[in-house]
C-alpha cells in the first residue's frame, strides 16, 4: 500500500492550472494592436478628457509605470469616465483583422491535460473578440477580466474594501470626486517631488498589483504553487512569482529575474516545457503496463 501511495504521488502532475495573460502573450506583439491601444488611449485623452497635447506622451508613460494601466493611473489622479465607453473607445477601433485563426496553439492548447483559464487588465467584449478571431474561444475554462476584479464604477473607495490594497494615498481618492479641478499634477508631482507627498491611490484594480493578480486566483480557485503563468510583460511576471505562481515570460528567449522560463512565442511551448506533456505520458505509459498485465494472465 505505502509503495502504491508513493507510486500514485509520483504520477500526480506539477501543475494543475495554465494560467494565460491574453494580449501579446497569445498572439504576437507584430499584429499592431498594441501600438493601435496605445494611440487609442492618447486620443481619448485628448477628445474626451480635454487634456493638453502636448503633455500625452509624458502622462501615459507615468500613469502606465505607477498603476499597472494609463486608465487606472486617468482614475487616480481625479478623471471621472465610464469604464464601457473608454474600453470601446480604445478597443473598438483596434485592427482586429490583423488577429487569424491559431488551429496550431489550438491544438497545443487542447492537448494539455489542465485547466486553463485567461487573466487580462482588458474588457471582456475586448476578450472575447481576440479569442474569437484566434479561433480560440473553446480552449478556456474561464476569463478573469476588467469586470471581475472592477464590478461596479466606484468613484471613491469605501470602507468594505480594506482588503484590496490600491497604490497611494487613501485621502486623496477619497476627496477627490473626478472633478477636473482637482487633477492631481503627476507631471509635476515627479519633476518636483514633495517630500511626504504619496500618489493618489486608483479605485481600479489591474495587474501587475499583488492584490490584484490574488485577487483573481481567489475568484478562479486557483493555486498559485501549482500554477504555470503566461506573460508579456516582466513586472506582471515578477509580481505573479511574488505571489507564488511559477511563470513563463513570452516574447523573448532572454529569461529575466521572476521568469522561470523565457519563449520566444507561446508556439515553442512544447520543446521548451516538455515537462508540461509529462503527466499525459506517464498516465499512457501506465494503461499501457496495466494491459500487458492483463494479456500476459489470459495467455499463461
Ligand atoms: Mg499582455
Amino acid at each position: 500500500m505505502v509503495f502504491e501511495d508513493l507510486y500514485m504521488q509520483g504520477q500526480r502532475p506539477k501543475y494543475d492550472c495554465l494560467l494565460f495573460d491574453l494580449d501579446d502573450t497569445l498572439y504576437p506583439l507584430s499584429s499592431g494592436l498594441a501600438t493601435s491601444c496605445r494611440t487609442n488611449i492618447e486620443d481619448y485623452m485628448v477628445e474626451k478628457l480635454g487634456i493638453d497635447k502636448s503633455k500625452i506622451h509624458d502622462l501615459c508613460n507615468i500613469l502606465y509605470k505607477n498603476y499597472g494601466t494609463t486608465m487606472a493611473g486617468l482614475r487616480a489622479i481625479g478623471y471621472d469616465f465610464d469604464y464601457d465607453e473608454y474600453h470601446s473607445f480604445v478597443h473598438g477601433r483596434l485592427p482586429y483583422e490583423n488577429l487569424k485563426p491559431d488551429p496550431v496553439l489550438r491544438s497545443l492548447l487542447l492537448n494539455l491535460p489542465y485547466r486553463r483559464v485567461i487573466f487580462t487588465n482588458a474588457d471582456k467584449v475586448h476578450a472575447a473578440k481576440v479569442l474569437s478571431k484566434l479561433g480560440l474561444e473553446d480552449c478556456f475554462e474561464g476569463i478573469v477580466c476588467f469586470e471581475t476584479l472592477n464590478p461596479t464604477h466606484k468613484s471613491t473607495v469605501s470602507d468594505d474594501e480594506d482588503d484590496i490594497e490600491f497604490v497611494g494615498s487613501r485621502t486623496f481618492a477619497a476627496t477627490n470626486n473626478g472633478s477636473s479641478s482637482e487633477i492631481f499634477d503627476i507631471i509635476g508631482h515627479f519633476a518636483q517631488p514633495i517630500v511626504g507627498l504619496g500618489l493618489p491611490k486608483s479605485p481600479i484594480v489591474c495587474k501587475p498589483s499583488e492584490a490584484a493578480i490574488e485577487q483573481a486566483l481567489k475568484v478562479a480557485n486557483i493555486d498559485p504553487q501549482r500554477t504555470l503563468f503566461f506573460e508579456d510583460s516582466v513586472r506582471n511576471i515578477q509580481a505573479g512569482k511574488r505571489v507564488g505562481l511559477q511563470t513563463v515570460l513570452i516574447g523573448t528567449s532572454q529569461r529575466v529575474k521572476g521568469a522561470d522560463y523565457a519563449l520566444e512565442s507561446i508556439h515553442n511551448i512544447r520543446e521548451a516545457i516538455p515537462e508540461l506533456w509529462e503527466a499525459d505520458r506517464k498516465s499512457e505509459v501506465a494503461a499501457y503496463s496495466g494491459n500487458v498485465a492483463v494479456e500476459t494472465s489470459v495467455t499463461a
